[in-house]
């Protein structure tokens, strides 16, 4: 909140874009006879574009959420609110961004693609965040800092008082990233979006809510930064299938719960079954649906894993994460034939 004005975070032409206006902008009511929009007017369900508002969705989650609909910004994936992100504040060889370190990989892949470079600052040994470390290397050039809340491929939570100092200090924005938040013991950072014009908060229907195959992802934030997002996207970033299907999953919560309640035993049964397991030198604690673990020859360890048909992830050569493999909870077999092929092989 350190002095954060959107007029001069943004991109100058950003600030001053005329968005594209579709038909579906200019007249969003009711009407007997569409013609307005080019389509096929045969109906298959199919036939006529989607609402670029997304206003149905964004009434949805604002009284599960308790914001206003305004507060929230859909996307193909929570990647494209992190593009949209950068592409809206950062010039190209001229801004850059910051994210902690070891982290989620698009940060800096979105970066590349803008020009704009990504300067990594790492978490301490333990993978908590220091607030001081990374004020400590700030500038005017810095647009945004990602952070990520549950961490991959780390599983911790970060500090919320860190993150309040960051948010205090920083002219820019800062993403918080909790593709993972319903995994953990926390609700996460909703509360302090009235009190911060630059936090945005990253959400994703891809983790918990079971729906990785139909990209959407939401950004949280004040009204004028969500405003920015929803001028600069595509005009039907999200298709109506897509939004048929989120809209279908946000109404079976009972589901969706019970499927996260059976993840987190697994994790539970995961844990105890790596901790006891001699060969691994460390198993880190986690609230995601995920567990980082350090191992000695983790690559051959991940070899001889594929070799019996088990895929994990091998996160070696990321900072901090020397040795380490990142282990996804499955469902209950699944974490037993991960476990029983882990014995055989390190026995
Ligand atoms: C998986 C993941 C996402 C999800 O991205 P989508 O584009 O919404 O599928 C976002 N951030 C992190 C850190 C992730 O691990």
């Amino acid at each position: 909140m350190g002095n954060f004005n959107i007029q001069s975070w943004l991109r100058p032409n950003i600030r001053d874009l005329k968005p594209y206006s579709s038909a579906r902008d200019e007249f969003s009511g009711e009407a007997l006879v569409f013609l307005d929009a080019n389509e096929n007017p045969y109906e298959n369900g199919l036939n006529r574009y989607p609402d670029p508002g997304h206003t149905v969705l964004r009434n949805t989650v604002s009284s599960l959420y308790k914001l206003d609909s305004r507060n929230f910004f859909f996307g193909n994936g929570s990647d494209e609110a992190i593009d949209l992100l950068i592409r809206a504040s950062c010039t190209a060889e001229v801004d850059s961004v910051l994210s902690i370190s070891p982290s989620y990989g698009m940060y800096g892949v979105c970066a590349a693609i803008q020009g704009v470079r990504l300067d990594k600052v790492l978490l301490n040994d333990d993978f908590s965040l220091s607030a001081e470390k990374i004020l400590a290397v700030i500038n005017k050039k810095h647009k945004l800092i990602f952070l990520c809340s549950p961490n991959n491929p780390t599983g911790n939570l970060l500090d919320q008082s860190e993150i309040e100092k960051i948010l205090n200090a920083f002219e820019g924005v800062v993403v918080v990233d909790e593709a993972y938040i319903e995994f953990s013991n926390s609700n996460g950072l909703l509360e302090l979006i009235a009190q911060y014009p630059n936090l945005v908060l990253l959400r994703t229907f891809s983790k918990a809510w079971g729906l990785a195959g139909v990209r959407c992802g939401m950004a949280i934030a004040q009204f004028d930064i969500i405003a920015v997002l929803m001028k600069i996207k595509y005009p039907y970033n999200l298709n109506t299938l897509t939004q048929k299907q989120v809209l279908e999953t946000l109404g079976n919560r009972a589901l969706i719960d019970q499927e996260l309640s059976r993840i987190l035993e697994g994790r539970e049964y995961l844990m105890k079954s790596l901790n006891s397991m001699a060969d691994i030198q460390k198993v880190y604690p986690s609230e995601a649906n995920f567990i980082l673990i350090k191992i000695e020859r983790a690559d051959i360890v991940y070899e001889k894993l594929i070799a019996e048909g088990i895929v994990v992830r091998i996160r070696n050569t990321q900072d901090l994460c020397q040795g380490c493999l990142r282990i996804s909870v499955g469902t209950e077999k699944e974490n037993q034939v991960l476990i029983a092929a882990l014995k055989k092989i390190l026995s």
